[in-house]
């Protein structure tokens, strides 16, 4: 995992629970590489020998430069979280989109197919979870962003998807509210409308609620889950990319999930 900063993360602890539960004799470690020393630390990482590496903040877009070729769903994102190394060089992939719509069909039971969904933010993250989202068949998308370039960028590239400004999308018309945007990381909440709020989910996780989940709730959401379960699942579609077996997910999601009803 290379990040900068990267002590925070709890992904070698997932990663190290699936290894015991699957017998695979895996290592997986923290790497904290600088935005200068992001290519070189990750050529080197694949000249000794290494199988694959997951990217987050603030490299994930370098992360798509660095590689010789990326999967369909790493350039609709424009961001890889998921490196490899092939015959022809260095392969990126992102399945923060996959591990999203896993966690909420699979996990929480959150119907997508028909759903009408409002998802806030236009970044990476927000990018690679219209991409999924849109192959489930949802009943539509609207994105809202404080930048409105980012947001209709996102227009652009999906047309699909249409663009609001926060104080025009008003949640209670939606079925599912998907926060991909950092705010709670500083404990706040993108600016929306004080209106009734329906199933919730923030890409965020901590060891209690995050500001988003506490303002769903606040707002009347009968379901309000946090990001963890986007992190295990994204991990375990990592494997895959890795030409690993598909890891069993149930125990790491218990250990982290915190979402109220
Ligand atoms: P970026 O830093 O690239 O994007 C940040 C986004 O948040 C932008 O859309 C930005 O809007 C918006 N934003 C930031 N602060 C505020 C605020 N106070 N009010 C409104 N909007 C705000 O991040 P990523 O796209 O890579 O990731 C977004 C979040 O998702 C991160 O917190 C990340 O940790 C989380 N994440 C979680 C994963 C998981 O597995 N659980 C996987 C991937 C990401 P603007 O464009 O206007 O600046």
């Amino acid at each position: 995992m290379v990040g900068y900063p990267v002590a925070h993360s709890r992904s070698p602890e997932i990663h190290h629970a699936f290894a015991a539960d699957t017998g695979v004799d895996l290592v997986y470690d923290r790497i904290e590489l600088t935005e200068a020393g992001f290519a070189d630390g990750v050529r080197r990482f694949f000249e000794a020998g290494g199988l694959g590496l997951n990217v987050t903040l603030p490299h994930k877009l370098a992360a798509l430069g660095v590689a010789d070729a990326a999967s369909e769903r790493a350039r609709q994102a424009g961001a890889a979280n998921t490196l490899r190394a092939e015959p022809g060089g260095i392969h990126a992939d992102n399945t923060d989109g996959a591990g999203l719509l896993r966690d909420l069909s699979s996990n929480l039971g959150v119907r997508i197919t028909g759903a009408r969904i409002l998802v806030l933010g236009a970044s990476g993250a927000a990018r690679g979870a219209v991409a999924a989202l849109l192959s489930a068949d949802p009943g539509g998308i609207v994105v809202a962003n404080r930048d409105p370039n980012r947001a209709r960028r996102m227009a652009t590239d999906f047309p699909q998807v249409q663009v609001a400004g926060y104080q025009a999308a008003d949640p209670s018309a939606f079925d599912l509210v998907i926060n991909a945007t950092s705010a709670s990381l500083k404990d706040s909440v993108p600016p929306l409308l004080d209106a009734p709020c329906p199933t919730a989910y923030d890409m965020v996780y901590r060891d209690g609620p995050t500001a988003f989940q506490r303002w769903a709730l606040d707002h009347g959401s009968p379901l309000a889950a946090d990001g963890w379960g986007m992190l295990v699942e994204q991990a375990a579609e990592s494997w895959v990319v890795w030409g690993l077996p598909r890891p069993e997910t149930a125990a790491a999601l218990d250990a982290g999930r915190v979402f109220r009803r």
